[in-house]
């Protein structure tokens, strides 16, 4: 993951498959999975009556690099602050427990290039994969917080995307 690369399938696999074993009739929220073909493929094997709901969010590669170049996390209690919207008081200093913020490898900008390099190559093509399934929307993620929540939940409740 400090390099940018995604953690391996198999592992993933597992670790979805267990919780949708147990959770999958309540209704899970999976962020970031499936990331690949093979992630998908899976997904469809094993959620079997329970097929996935897709929510794709647009955002431009410069504001994903501002917004993840600029998260910070507390070195002392693990806190996340994002100098874009949720500052902590003092620069550099968590408001928490006064621990030192840092920026994690993964969020530097060279990782983060490499990030959606990876992405485009193996999570991009998904996104015709999902539309020819059904169950597909897409929310523009450049507004406010509150905005693409809401967006999120008129998308998912769209007839097409819903049924
Ligand atoms: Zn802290």
């Amino acid at each position: 993951m400090n390099a940018g690369e995604l953690v391996p399938d198999e592992l993933v696999a597992q670790i979805v498959g267990r919780k949708l074993a147990r959770d999958a009739s309540k209704g899970i929220l999976l962020d970031g999975f499936p990331r690949n073909l093979a992630q998908a493929t899976y997904l469809s094997r094993i959620s079997n009556g329970f097929p996935p709901v897709v929510i794709n969010l647009k955002l431009e590669d410069t504001e994903v690099v501002r917004r993840l170049n600029g998260r910070r996390h507390c070195a002392g209690c693990g806190s996340i602050y994002n100098l874009c919207y949720s500052e902590p008081l003092k620069e550099g200093v968590c408001d928490s427990c006064g621990g030192e913020l840092v920026l994690r490898p993964d969020d530097r900008e060279s990782v983060i290039r490499e990030r959606l390099r990876v992405y485009r190559d193996q999570t991009q093509p998904l996104v015709d994969y999902y539309r020819t399934e059904g169950r597909y929307g897409e929310v523009e993620a450049s507004g406010a917080i509150q905005e693409v929540f809401d967006s999120i939940v008129q998308t998912m409740s769209r007839s097409d995307v819903r049924s």
